[in-house]
């Protein structure tokens, strides 16, 4: 992934009421945006110029350089997860079955991520991640963190910021780790694992 903005793959107010044309107007437009021209203003002389947004977050000490681009990888991540149209409620294949066997059931695995996701303090973002083994973690983190910096690869994230729920949800962070459910393309979560 580069550090340009992303384009939707679908129409701002095609995701409500789950998710609002203003919500994402503001989340993409505004939030995202700002990383992308703040990192983009921070990479020449940096020495991370022309790395992918994996390796600068693998190899950026905290800092300026490190936020912009872990949230705009989270973003992209979180972004390109969602479709107005889902055809599946899970995940299919081979991360079915490393669900199955690391949680139980998918339906066990939700209500976990679920509450781990409301239960973060602050700003954050919880995620579904794979080891190096193969075996699927749940992994939350504060701020701009993303389980690369770990080793780990991203395989399914919801953002617990605060900007990506006021307007619709006010403070109800349960009420919005439980919608976003229904919008989720487990074709492509399932394809990143
Ligand atoms: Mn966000």
């Amino acid at each position: 992934m580069d550090t340009n903005l992303i384009t939707l793959p679908y129409a701002l107010d095609s995701l409500d009421p789950v998710l609002s044309a203003e919500t994402l107007s503001i989340h993409h437009g505004k939030h995202l945006g700002a990383y992308v021209t703040n990192l983009n203003a921070a990479l020449p002389g940096s020495g991370f110029e022309g790395l992918s947004l994996e390796e600068i977050v693998a190899k950026a000490p905290a800092g300026k350089i490190f936020n912009n681009a872990g949230q705009i990888l989270n973003h992209n991540l979180y972004f390109l997860q969602f479709t107005p149209t889902p055809v599946l409620e899970g995940p299919t294949g081979k991360l079915k079955e490393a669900i199955d066997k690391t949680f139980g059931s998918f339906e066990e695995f939700k209500k976990t991520f679920t509450s781990q996701g409301a239960a973060l303090f602050g700003s954050g973002w919880i995620w579904l991640a794979e080891d190096a083994e193969g075996s699927l973690v749940i992994k939350q983190y504060s701020n701009a963190g993303n389980p690369v910096a770990d080793g780990l690869k991203p395989i399914l994230t919801f953002d617990v910021w605060e900007h990506a729920y006021y307007v619709d949800y006010r403070n109800r962070r349960p009420d919005y780790l439980g919608a976003i459910w229904n919008i989720l393309d487990w074709n492509v979560i399932s394809n990143r694992f």
